[in-house]
């Protein structure tokens, strides 16, 4: 990290920082004073500004909108118990928007301007990082072609941007899924490791379909069989079955979650036993037959950890034992809440102010 690095910085002249309503923040909708913007042109990096959060200009030929080279990144801020603020491994999402961008054939971002840039625009913006409990501030980080060239190529030039909007504690009502055994999300050897648009833009009339049948999200399976839970929206997905925490082992078509590394991270450190393999959805239904199956939640930035009360599975629905409450996903949910907040040592360095 380069303390010189400079980022310009045009601050509004206008805050709308009234505008903020702790008790009434919405997922999405009201962003912070600022963004970060950064031009890549003529194979490289321009000078990274912060400019006041507005609308950009773009080609109509963009060749993000007509072929999809579109990545993004979700990370949090955290208010400290001290009231400083801290944002939850950045690194980690640097490396896999990098990642993303050479699966889809898009230029790495410099560690120093993702990093460096993350900081600057969250301590310009800090009075925004909100401190009721389980709130933060969601980061976007982005990245898109900007080519006004309609031939299927990778573009040359690219825009990376980060923005911000303060969140509320997600509190999910225990959440209905079902095995989705017709669409996929995702193929081997495809882009489903990749946090890149087109996975969410395919996945909306499978989620849609769903909804319309009164589940909240769907539990991919497998592109060839149908059969092996890959993740769930844009969570991954865990099951306690005999006291084993059981999550699907990574491969291309999963995406590589923070919460879920985090939380994996966790249980090994308190010892408990963790399996990281193929689960079926055979599997899964038997042992909520059998009474074996403790918990099953979903993990990811946005929620944190959802517990899952309802799994569908050809026709039937299966209910879930309630949550009790030393259960594992309560237990790792507040563990991790307690290290983002400062409330708790954070013996893995998963924090870094800003
Ligand atoms: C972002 C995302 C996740 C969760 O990753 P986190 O780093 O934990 O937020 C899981 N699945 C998909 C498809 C995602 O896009």
């Amino acid at each position: 990290m380069l303390d010189t690095f400079a980022i310009d910085i045009q601050p509004t002249a206008t805050s709308r920082l009234a505008e903020l309503d702790p008790a009434n923040m919405e997922f999405g909708k009201l962003f912070a004073d600022h963004m970060l913007t950064v031009e890549f042109t003529d194979g490289e990096w321009q000078q990274p500004r912060i400019v006041p959060y507005g609308p950009l200009t773009i080609s109509p030929a963009n060749s993000a909108l007509h072929y999809g080279q579109a990545i993004f990144e979700g990370a949090k801020a955290y208010r400290q118990a001290d009231g400083s603020v801290a944002l939850f491994r950045p690194l980690d999402n640097w490396r896999r928007l990098n990642a993303s961008a050479e699966r889809m054939a898009m230029p790495t971002v410099p560690e120093d301007i993702f990093l460096q840039g993350l900081r600057e625009l969250v301590k310009l913006d800090a009075g925004w990082v909100p401190d009721t409990a389980g709130s933060s501030l969601y980061l976007r980080p982005f990245m898109f072609a900007t080519d006004g060239f309609l031939g299927v190529r990778p573009s040359e030039k690219y825009h990376f941007g980060i923005i911000t909007c303060p969140v509320a504690a997600f509190f999910t009502k225990p959440v209905r899924v079902r095995f989705e055994q017709k669409y996929v999300r995702a193929a081997p050897g495809g882009a489903g490791y990749a946090k890149n648009a087109g996975n969410y833009g395919a996945a909306m009339l499978p989620s849609k379909l769903a909804q319309q049948e009164g589940y909240h999200q769907l539990l991919w399976t497998d592109a060839s069989e149908h059969q092996y839970v890959e993740e769930s929206g844009a969570m991954n997905v865990m099951f306690v079955i005999d006291g084993v925490i059981i999550t699907p082992a990574l491969s291309t078509s999963i995406l590589d979650g923070i919460t879920r590394r985090s939380v994996l991270e966790l249980a090994r450190d308190w010892g408990l036993p963790v399996e990281e393999r193929r689960v079926s959805s055979r599997e899964v239904v038997a042992a909520i037959q059998e009474g074996r199956l403790t918990e099953a939640f979903g993990v990811g930035t946005a929620a944190t950890i959802a517990p899952i009360a309802t799994i569908g599975y050809e026709g039937h629905n299966y209910d879930l034992p309630a949550l009790l409450d030393d259960a594992f996903a309560r237990r790792v949910g507040a563990a991790l809440e307690a290290i983002r907040t400062g409330h708790a040592a954070d013996p893995h360095g998963w924090m870094v102010a800003v």
